[in-house]
């Protein structure tokens, strides 16, 4: 089963290579992650920075955490 985030305003899908849990804890910590990222010079997980730029494209939306 693969997850992702899904906008339910416009539609679009993001399939992520990593957990619900996390995906959760993403999208309710986008800011405080923002803020490390913007920090550290290590860089994030693929996953992370692909659900960021995601969140960030619909942060007026609201997007859902799916199995797809
Ligand atoms: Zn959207």
């Amino acid at each position: 089963m693969r997850i992702g985030y899904r906008c339910e305003d416009c539609g679009a899908v993001r399939i992520l290579g990593t957990t619900r849990t996390e995906l959760v804890w993403l999208r309710n910590r986008k800011h405080v992650v923002q803020e490390v990222a913007r920090h550290s010079s290590g860089g994030l997980d693929l996953w992370m920075s692909d659900g960021l730029e995601f969140l960030d494209e619909h942060s007026d939306h609201s997007v859902l955490v799916e199995a797809m």
